[in-house]
């Protein structure tokens, strides 16, 4: 029997055998045993994301395209749906429980089954073998993906109780996360509670910016460098709110001093909220940020005979396509040509009201008539602003978007370490998790 002690007075749930998605008693000499997980999920990041990048990254050059870093380690694909009653599209609580868990589930539902029974996740079980746990991300840390891996709420609209949670539950007595960078300070730091102290108090470190990070030495860390989410990575270049993968490697910094090993989960949380806007140039960013933390988890797992990293994605986005209205030419250079994402020029047109602003921002040439559509957003919300500015980008980059929301088609899966060809072929989201709970030491 597993006991999971889900806060430090109260045994709220008793897990048995039966309850892991992986029978532990059957097949459990079958697999290589795994000291340490890394699974970094890209939320929103589906094929034509991956092979955008290859694109991005080629420019606008004719000819033969290098692979990217993903494409070196692509092993197989997923499914996304989820098992709700309404939609047979997923949301990313729904795909963050079944990665999480090996349970779908219905949409909004966090580490919870179709019948809302709580189910533990992967990193809870890391926790109950003695491992080390991190969560890393770009959104707050307690929005849905980060959150399926540590909590069990019926909706993810919870923010502060998701947050409490992160300080409250306990396996086996001890903290359930030991590594947690990403947003988050205005749940975290409330009037009705703070949890900034509480943590303090229970002997984490804290940080709020990428010099006080490096500077840190403590091995349980949290970490919150906005209110909300971080700026876009290609917003970040005047702060010091760290990159996804300076946040990575200090994560691993700390996990790795168990002699246990560790689980981290890695999100490139906004390449989604990208997708919702059908922003390309949010979308590369963010995309970048992610290849650059994928980068250094392989660094890490290279050579070693002890460590799986798996790289996917909850689901996709905005329906991107790779080129529209039959141009035949997608032009990643008009991408590369813009140094911030509409929304941060769209702000500060709006402040400055000066409209030659904009070529501080955008290194393309427009026509008269995209500066006067511009312009005449000026009078108007910011939102028309930056949706002008959207619609111009994907113009010129000849990229196309069929909805806001999310889209139903398989997402890749990438893998790198021991085990790897086991993610091979096309499985279900659920799976993923079933075979990490099978491989875990
Ligand atoms: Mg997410
Ligand atoms: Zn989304």
């Amino acid at each position: 029997m597993l006991f999971y002690l889900l806060n430090s007075t109260v045994q709220l749930s008793d897990f048995s055998i039966n309850t892991l998605p992986y029978m532990l008693n059957h097949e459990v000499n079958r697999m290589k045993k795994v000291k340490n997980i890394i699974l970094l999920i890209g939320d929103g990041m589906g094929f034509s994301y991956t092979t955008g990048l290859r694109y991005f990254n080629h420019d606008s050059r004719l000819g033969l395209m290098n692979p990217t870093l993903f494409d070196q380690y692509f092993v197989g694909t997923q499914s996304t749906y989820s098992l709700d009653a309404k939609s047979n599209i997923t949301d990313s609580a729904a795909a963050g429980t079944a990665l999480a868990t090996g349970y779908k589930t219905y949409n909004g539902a966090l580490g919870l089954n179709i019948e809302k029974q709580t189910v533990p996740s992967i990193l809870e079980y890391a926790k109950f073998r003695g491992k080390s746990t991190g969560l890393v991300g770009t959104s707050q840390i307690n929005h849905a993906t980060l959150a399926a891996f540590a909590t069990h709420r019926e909706s993810r609209e919870k923010y502060n109780e998701i947050a409490d949670d992160y300080l409250d539950e306990r396996i086996n007595g001890k903290h359930k996360i030991d590594v947690m960078l990403g947003g988050g300070t205005s749940y975290f730091s409330r009037n009705d509670r703070n949890l900034v102290e509480e943590f303090i108090k229970n002997g984490f470190g804290y940080v709020t910016n990428s010099i006080e990070l490096l500077a840190d030495r403590n091995e349980k860390l949290l970490g919150l460098f906005a209110p909300m989410e971080l700026p876009k990575h290609i917003d970040r270049y005047s702060t010091t709110v760290p990159s996804l993968s300076q946040m990575t490697n200090a994560a691993l910094k700390r996990l790795q001093q168990n002699q246990n090993g560790f689980f981290l989960l890695v999100e490139g949380s906004q390449i989604d909220w990208a997708g919702h806007d059908n922003d390309i140039v949010g979308a590369m960013s963010e995309l970048k940020d992610f290849e650059a933390a994928f980068n250094v988890a392989i660094q890490f797992a290279l050579n070693r005979e002890d460590t799986i990293v798996v790289a996917t994605a909850d689901h996709s986005t905005g329906g991107m396509s790779i080129d529209r209205n039959g141009n035949y030419k997608w032009n990643p250079s008009v991408i590369r040509s813009i140094k911030s994402t509409p929304a941060v020029i769209a702000a500060e047109l709006h402040k400055t009201k000066e409209l030659s602003r904009i070529t501080r921002h955008m290194h393309l040439s427009l026509h008269l008539e995209d500066l006067k559509a511009i312009q005449s957003t000026l009078e108007m919300e910011v939102e028309d602003t930056r949706q002008a500015l959207i619609d111009i980008i994907n113009h010129y980059s000849s990229t196309g978007w069929t909805t806001k929301g999310h889209t139903g088609e398989d997402v890749p899966i990438y893998a790198y370490g021991i085990n790897r060809h086991k993610f091979s072929g096309r499985m279900e989201n659920s799976d993923i998790a079933r075979i990490l709970f099978e491989m875990i030491d």
